[in-house]
């Protein structure tokens, strides 16, 4: 279904950013990779689903490195289609001891980052009359969670984005689209259940359940094959008139 198309997908050396470049380059996409940490893994990974791959390492914090990182990838593929703003990290701290370079952090990966690369892929989008730009939110999109301002202060923000681009593009075969994860079980959600366990001197299954309990009705985490999986369906032509949603997939989370 996406023979010829590029897509460009932010921190996908793990996690949901990989599961989302599997789910397209299995489509058939040429991918470029992005992230931290080893990345010949993944790289292996998605070539051996037959697709072109690439790795760009741009720090997402940085605005010039995002623009190399796009510069690269319509320079190898010759165009970038898909982007999917995906980098996050998070950081767990109460407003008033959140430490301000951690704040700042939090907003430059998982905001401005998004903000950067979306206006350096858009004019050769807006050009071609075709393009998808998927931003990964999270329920936090959408509501709060204690200790977790920052997040929910960049998670609202890009739900927000996401909307006046898909506006911006509204006569156009350009859309942008949110994605809001519940919990899905990867490193950055591993780290909160290892806080957990250790501050309560708990198993890692009772700090499992525990997380899943407090939140997530289905008691089950979404997984990066099922986000990928919707990816794919806002690339496909069902998704061509689908413009500024933000589409959870939180096992009940938001329905409470
Ligand atoms: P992860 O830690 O597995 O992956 C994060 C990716 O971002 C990695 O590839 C990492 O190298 C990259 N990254 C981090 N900082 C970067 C930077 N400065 N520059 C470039 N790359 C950077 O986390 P994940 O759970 O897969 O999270 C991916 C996205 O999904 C994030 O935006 C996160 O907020 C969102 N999300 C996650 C969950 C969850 O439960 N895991 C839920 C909702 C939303």
């Amino acid at each position: 279904m996406l023979k010829g198309k590029t897509a460009l997908v932010t921190g996908s050396t793990s996690g949901i950013g990989l599961g989302i470049a599997k789910a397209l380059a299995q489509q058939g996409a040429n991918i470029v990779l992005n992230g931290f940490g080893d990345h010949t893994g993944p790289e292996a990974e998605i070539a051996a689903l037959g697709a072109k791959v690439a790795y760009h390492g741009a720090d997402m914090s940085k605005p010039v490195e995002i623009e190399a990182m796009v510069k690269f990838a319509q320079d190898t593929f010759g165009r970038v289609d898909i982007l999917v703003n995906n980098a996050g990290i998070q950081h767990v701290a109460r407003v008033e001891n959140f430490p301000v370079e951690r704040w700042d952090a939090v907003i430059a990966i998982n905001l401005s980052s998004a903000f950067h690369a979306s206006r350096a892929v858009l004019p050769a989008m807006q050009q071609a009359n075709w393009g998808r730009i998927i931003n990964v939110a999270s329920v936090h999109g959408l509501v709060g969670s204690a200790e977790k301002s920052a997040y929910v202060a960049a998670k609202h923000g890009i739900v927000g984005l996401t909307k006046v681009t898909a506006l911006e593009n509204a006569t156009t075969g350009v859309t942008c689209n949110a994605i809001c994860p519940g919990w899905v079980l990867t490193p950055l959600v591993q780290k909160q259940v290892d806080a957990k366990a250790a501050s309560l001197g708990l198993s890692n299954q009772k700090a499992t359940e525990l997380l899943l309990g407090e939140k997530e009705p289905s008691m089950q985490f979404t997984t990066p094959e099922e986000l990928g999986e919707l990816a794919v369906f806002f690339c496909s032509a069902a998704g061509n008139n689908i413009r500024g949603v933000a589409w959870n997939m939180d096992g009940g989370w938001t329905a409470q």
